[in-house]
């Protein structure tokens, strides 16, 4: 099956009693026990609509297994703790999400967890295994600047020293980039982005083995960060449409890159569908499509006015609805950075990521033609 079909049938719970064709809501969370082994219960990541999504999330990474959380952050603390413990060392990029850069300078140390950040290549990746190394997580592309890493190549390395893999995929979405194909153990996503898709759920995914979500479920049932059934519900309608729109946000994200590469008031731009970018060849070779994530830098021009003058791009700090948003990494993402710390990587004061929705093409290349030609 192709990705639209399999976002909208798979998980699907028929309901047998009215013939519906939705998933109904179950909202029960005192459920029978006789005969049960492990009763249905809202922390135990077992609840029907629970299980439906992860379904979805399962088949749409080609996994065996699926469990929804009610965070992206909620996914990733939980699959990283179920496989490193006292004294293991973890590598991470220093690219990684800041939530999870933060989650590994102020709490590893507390769990006795070592770790090692790295800079955003397969090489340094490699380069920073030790002995006692147990857990390697990698994001690819990554935020802001779209880094593109050799994904296979880590995995092949990591599975001959028994290293699990722990990928992020919220910025490729399964439709563009499906990791356990080129040899990763865990793929993880903050559903809150594309997967949510319309900037109104929290919640996040792990995709796997039956035999690695083990842990990761019986970790997560301790931790506890379940998703609500009725939040279940409404992730499990917006990926029916997930598909549908990543294919076509990809699609106008890739005509912007190439509109502001061409535009004189723009002196750079990040999009590893640029035939110009540098890791544009591995991402052709491990993606179906480049994503609607770009970012990009202006010449001599105040990014604040230029924000200020767009009439629908809204600046937000979030990312992967279906409408258009902005933000100035430097002020939102990366603030608690030093100004000196952030230009070592690359993220610059005039630096704008924007997450590209489904808004006709012609009417987002007017919106930031005129901003910029009102400055
Ligand atoms: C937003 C985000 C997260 C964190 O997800 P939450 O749902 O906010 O917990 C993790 N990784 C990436 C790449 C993100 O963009």
């Amino acid at each position: 099956m192709k990705k639209q079909t399999i976002a909208l049938h798979k998980g699907t719970l028929r309901d047998e009693t009215y013939g519906g064709v939705n998933t109904p809501i179950y909202i029960s969370s005192a459920n029978a026990y006789i005969g049960r082994e492990d009763p249905v219960y809202p922390r135990y990541f077992n609840l029907p609509n629970q299980d439906a999504v992860g379904h979805k999330i399962a088949s749409l990474e080609n996994a065996e297994a699926g469990l929804v959380f009610s965070s992206g952050m909620g996914a990733i603390s939980t699959s990283i703790f179920a496989y490193a413990g006292n004294g293991d060392h973890v590598v991470m990029l220093d690219a990684l999400y800041g939530g999870t850069h933060h989650f590994a300078t102020a709490w590893f140390e507390h769990f006795g967890v070592q770790y090692t950040f790295t800079q955003t290549n397969a090489q340094s990746v490699m380069d920073a295994v030790q002995d006692n190394t147990r857990v390697i997580v990698i994001e690819s592309p990554t935020n802001p600047l779209l880094a593109v890493l050799d994904i296979e190549k880590i995995a092949q390395f990591a599975r001959q020293k028994d290293i699990i893999t722990i990928i992020d995929n919220t910025f490729a979405t399964p439709v563009n980039q499906t990791p356990l194909d080129l040899g990763i153990d865990i793929v993880v996503h903050s559903g809150t982005k594309y997967l949510g898709g319309h900037s109104d759920l929290c919640c996040g995914m792990v995709a796997c083995s039956k035999e690695k979500m083990k842990k990761v479920l019986d970790l997560a049932r301790v931790l506890g960060p379940s998703l609500d059934p009725r939040c279940c519900y409404l992730l499990e309608r917006s990926m029916k449409t997930l598909a549908l729109r990543v294919k076509e946000q990809s699609r106008n994200a890739l005509k912007l890159a190439q509109f502001l590469e061409a535009h004189k008031a723009v002196s750079k731009v990040h999009y590893p569908g640029l035939e110009s970018f540098n890791g544009h060849e591995i991402a052709k070779s491990q993606m179906s499509d480049f994503g609607a994530m770009l970012s990009f830098e202006l010449s001599g021009i105040d990014s604040g006015k230029f924000i200020a003058g767009l009439k629908f791009i809204s600046p937000a700090v979030s990312l992967g609805g279906i409408e258009s948003t902005i933000c100035s990494p430097a002020v939102t993402s990366h603030a608690k950075m030093t100004q000196t710390e952030r230009e070592r990587i690359g993220v610059t004061d005039s630096l704008l990521r924007l997450s590209v929705g489904a808004e006709h093409i012609d009417d987002l290349q007017q919106d930031i033609d005129n901003a910029l030609k009102n400055i």
